[in-house]
């Protein structure tokens, strides 16, 4: 049986930002994962935001890590080679309700040490984004609020953290964990692994997977949320909005998203298959849209999507059963029900900015368990896939003089190439989903209707060894 320092469990974002960080010390370290590619949970389906850090209540680690995380965004970005936008934000109230609300945020953001927001007046807003519907009465303005494509921001990290050593496995779910002294017995539907220190990760099964082997003491009730996209050619606004209704809880959130598509959304329902979409969701934020920038063309929408909300609870021992005390955590939901076994379930907004965060609070806790030295040779830069699309003339013609593949462009509407398609397939995409994730192939007007045999016929050419 291999043997490892530290095994985490789940590939998705917080999970590759963990296996990323634990390659800062000289750890050994196994990343598994039960699907066939990194980040395809809720990692792939949430709102894209880097939180300022306004939102969360004062003194919390959340507000902490937030605050940080959103600062350190720049750099992480140019590190892993991910186009990051530092867009803005404005969350409009048009009513004395929402203008308190405004108030408050600011008073919490100034608190945190978010130090660039302003309140605006509507005015000032509508200037800012001539789309809105009049009648603004206030506007919080966070110039640090900015967005992210979440999955090739996991994507890059898990990359980062197997250039550095930590070995990948896909389709690898764990099915139990058992103790031999003090190490963790970790095993799969085929393998076995020793480690001194688990770290789970496993989003949506993180409760499932804490309780192989201990009591529940923290678990996940989901929510379902719709999201629509439209299309890159709609006049989108500059800014992330966020709409504060006098009705709490009924407002849209818009983000002009880094690949210039409109993501809206989402809307708020209980759960009934886990990322499928509900034409009512939908419907509620098209309406919401229309209150909000009446302009907006919603012939344009392209694409709509389901999340999953993982809303955890404490659990309590009651006549000898196990039931949810009804309390939410209001802050990052991390336990550690043993010396070595660290896990995060159910955190929910804002996971994505503080992945990195994260990953380094678990890996930090590891070292420090472990007495592990730092690791001199890590390296925290990773290598982009081309693209050709975005490059100077000059730099194009180069690239694709030395690599001729570059210079065909298979996927129309976002303008991908074959070469692009290929190197995300020798990165690990095993479907045209992967493929989508890598490049977004897939992702534009046609949403793969002109690409999806190209894209399917060069996997199938990888299978066979001739890519
Ligand atoms: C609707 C919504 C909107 C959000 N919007 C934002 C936002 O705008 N900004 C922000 O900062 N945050 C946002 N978040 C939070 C953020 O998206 C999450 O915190 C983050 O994506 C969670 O990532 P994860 O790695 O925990 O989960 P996942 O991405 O779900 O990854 C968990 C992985 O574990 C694997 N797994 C499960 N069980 C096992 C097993 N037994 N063995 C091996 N592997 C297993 C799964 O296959 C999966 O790949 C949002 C969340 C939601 C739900």
């Amino acid at each position: 049986m291999k043997h490892y320092d530290a095994v985490v469990i789940g590939a998705g974002v917080l999970g590759c930002f963990a296996a990323r960080s634990l390659c800062r010390w000289k750890l050994s370290t196994l990343l598994l994962e039960g699907a066939g590619d990194v980040c395809t949970g809720i990692t792939r389906a949430n709102t894209a935001i880097i939180y300022p850090g306004y939102d969360n209540r004062p003194g919390s680690r959340k507000a902490r890590m937030t605050v940080r995380a959103n600062a350190a965004f720049p750099r992480l970005c140019e590190e892993l080679e991910v186009p990051y936008k530092r867009c803005g934000s404005l969350m409009l109230s048009y009513g004395p309700a929402g203008d308190r609300v405004l108030g408050q945020k600011l008073a919490q953001g100034r608190e945190n040490g978010v130090s660039d927001l302003q309140l605006i007046s509507g005015q000032q807003a509508e200037e800012l984004e001539p789309g809105l519907k009049k009648g603004i009465s206030s506007a919080l303005y966070a110039p640090g609020t900015g967005t992210v494509n979440p999955w090739q921001l996991g994507i890059a990290a898990c990359e980062n953290a197997v250039k550095n050593g930590c070995e990948l496995r896909l389709n690898s779910p764990v099915t139990a964990i058992g103790r031999q002294g003090k190490d963790y017995i970790v095993e799969t539907a085929g393998e076995c692994f020793s480690c001194a220190v688990v770290i789970n990760c496993a989003g949506l099964s993180a409760d499932k997977v804490q309780e192989l082997l201990f009591p529940p003491r923290i678990r996940i009730f989901p929510d379902g949320a719709d999201y629509l996209v439209l299309d890159k050619n709609v006049p989108a606004p500059r800014h992330i909005l966020f709409h504060e209704t006098e009705e709490k809880g009924k407002g849209l959130t818009a983000v002009p998203t880094v690949e210039g598509s409109l993501l809206l959304g989402p809307s708020r329902r209980p759960l009934t298959e886990p990322y499928a979409v509900e034409q009512k969701g939908i419907e509620e934020l098209k309406a919401q849209a229309a209150k909000l920038l009446p302009g907006l063309n919603m012939d344009m929408m392209i694409r709509s999507f389901g999340a999953v909300r993982p809303k955890p609870q404490m659990m309590e021992l009651r006549a000898g059963e196990y039931v949810p005390t009804g309390r939410d955590l209001g802050d990052f939901p991390m336990d550690r029900p043993e010396p070595g076994f660290f896990s995060l379930i159910g955190v929910k907004t804002p996971g994505l900015t503080c992945a990195e965060e994260l990953g380094q609070y678990l890996a930090a806790q590891a070292a420090e368990y472990l007495d592990a030295e730092p690791n001199p040779d890590f390296d925290p830069r990773r290598a982009a896939i081309p693209r050709p699309a975005a490059l100077p003339f000059a730099e194009r013609k180069a690239l694709v003089e030395a690599e001729p593949n570059y210079g065909e462009v298979l996927c129309l509407c976002e303008d991908v190439s074959r070469g692009e398609i290929m190197e995300a397939i020798r990165r690990g995409a095993v479907d045209v989903e992967g493929v989508k994730r890598r490049t977004g192939a897939g992702l534009g007007r046609c949403q793969g209707g002109r690409c999806r045999l190209l894209i399917e016929a060069l996997l199938e050419e990888y299978r066979h060894g001739k890519l």
